[in-house]
């Protein structure tokens, strides 16, 4: 499985657009997109650099935004953007609702994890069941009235426990967790003002579809 295993703050940095990549950090003064020495495009000579304003650059900032936000490399969003293709309605919102439905999002949403990272970390080392049975794929895509539970094991839910309750986004509508049990529903399908980054998917759409 590639994985970016660089710094993610330069992800940032370059998008010019917190991607919350880092947990609880995100939220503190120590969040280089809240310092002001920091917060531009990485490389030595960034403050010489224009914004990207061709049509095609923009397009391409727009793309590797979303790509970053999700940690999904070129292939597998290819992948997203060929099956959102082939499904009924807006094109951009069908990508963004598949997007949306990864585990490892799902996850992190549910407060088990600090991250996209720290969730796609605990799917792999097996901490994670779905529907009872562990799962130990990131991009498995949830469906409606799955259980997302924690392995029963002390270590395991010690570990979840853990990251649950340390900041992390604000629940959304269609997920409901049991803080008891650490055990959450998918009780609807996501929708578009689910994605908490702006993005404008018709650019991406323009991108992929040339
Ligand atoms: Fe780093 Fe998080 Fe701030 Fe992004 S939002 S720059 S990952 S601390």
């Amino acid at each position: 499985m590639a994985r970016y295993i660089g710094p993610a703050c330069r992800l940032c940095r370059r998008e010019t657009v917190k991607l919350m990549l880092k947990g609880a950090r995100c939220e503190t003064a120590k969040c280089a997109m809240e310092r002001q020495w920091r917060n531009r495009p990485p490389g030595m000579h960034s403050w010489r650099r224009r914004r990207a304003s061709g049509d095609y650059a923009v397009r391409l900032r727009e793309k590797q935004k979303v790509k970053r936000y999700y940690g999904v490399l070129e292939r597998q969003f290819l992948i997203y953007f060929r099956m959102a293709e082939r499904m009924k309605g807006n094109t951009g919102e069908a990508l963004l609702g598949l997007l949306e439905r990864r585990l490892d999002n799902v996850v992190w949403k549910l407060g088990f994890a600090p991250s996209h990272r720290t969730a796609r970390i605990a799917i792999a080392h097996g901490h994670i069941y779905v529907n009872g049975r562990r799962l130990n794929r990131p991009s498995y895509l949830v469906n409606q009235g799955d259980r997302i539970g924690v392995k029963p094991s002390e270590r395991s839910q010690k570990y979840i426990r853990l990251a649950f309750g340390d900041g992390g986004p604000t629940l959304q509508s269609w997920l409901q967790v049991d803080a008891q049990n650490l055990e959450g529903t998918v009780v609807a399908m996501p929708a578009r003002e689910d994605v908490q980054i702006p993005v404008e998917e018709q650019l991406i759409i323009e991108m992929c579809s040339r």
